[in-house]
């Protein structure tokens, strides 16, 4: 039985899966993370190209099914991903997963705080183009600013409804991400920037002299004051917070 609380539609189309897999260029030396196997449509591939894959399903009804099939380089854990400590997991060198859409943001964030070298994810359609907008897009986000501070994105393929089983409501997208070894560029306080961004992103239309002045107080001595947050590139940002920080 299907169940949509844990974002269940399957994939079916076995090309989309062999390309996504594909995208990840395994080697028999990787360690796969996949969130949320399912019925193991990209499992089964993972498992034949990797070293060793760590499956993590929250819903115990397919574990029980996949535990029938698996081979024996898949270590399949029952438990919510968000839940999971990663730090506890087999170091894990790459990320391939068909993701769940009610958790796409958390769990992108907590792929970021792991090391590894390359993810490959299915997400919905508007998430992915969240990830990689421009500033000034509407689709620009505190999500793309986050993002973009730790890692390289980029759309592969659309992929449309109808690969998967339920169909979704919408399309979704192959995107792959590559964490930068240094970041792009340097803050000199992390939680504030990103802190900052969220603020500035809860009024993205207003301009950045008055949610600052709403949240600390008066500062003339700042950049970008007159703009908004959605013009502002994810190191202009920076720059507003780096100074901002100078002065608090
Ligand atoms: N990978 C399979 C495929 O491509 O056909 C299934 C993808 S389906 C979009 C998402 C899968 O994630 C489902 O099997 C669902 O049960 C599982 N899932 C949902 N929430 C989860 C969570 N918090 N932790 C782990 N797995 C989860």
């Amino acid at each position: 039985m299907v169940k949509p609380r844990f974002g269940q539609h399957f994939l079916i189309d076995q090309a989309v899966a062999q390309r996504e897999v594909a995208a990840a260029g395994l080697t028999k030396e990787d360690i796969v993370l996949e969130i949320g196997p399912g019925k193991g449509i990209i499992t089964a591939l993972l498992a034949e190209q990797a070293k060793q894959v760590i499956a993590i399903e929250i819903d115990t009804h397919l574990v029980e099914e996949l535990r029938k099939k698996i081979p024996e380089n898949v270590t399949l854990i029952c438990q919510d991903a968000l839940t999971v400590d990663f730090d506890c997991l087999p170091r894990f060198t790459k990320i391939v997963s068909n993701l769940p859409f009610q958790i796409s943001s958390p769990i992108m964030f907590k792929f970021l705080q792991s090391s590894f070298s390359i993810a490959v994810l299915i997400f919905q359609k508007d998430f992915a183009e969240r990830l990689v907008a421009s500033p000034g897009s509407k689709d620009y986000s505190r999500l793309t600013v986050g993002v973009s501070y730790k890692a390289r994105c980029r759309i592969l393929e659309m992929v449309p409804r109808d690969c998967f089983s339920p169909p979704p409501k919408v399309d979704s997208a192959v995107v792959e991400l590559i964490p930068y070894k240094t970041p792009r560029f340097l803050v000199k306080d992390e939680p504030f920037y990103f802190e900052l961004t969220k603020q500035l992103f809860n009024h993205r239309r207003k301009k950045i002299r008055y949610t600052i002045r709403s949240l600390y107080r008066d500062i003339e001595d700042l950049p970008f004051l007159d703009q908004r947050v959605e013009q502002l590139t994810p190191e202009q940002i920076g720059q507003l917070s780096d100074k901002l920080y100078e002065h608090l």
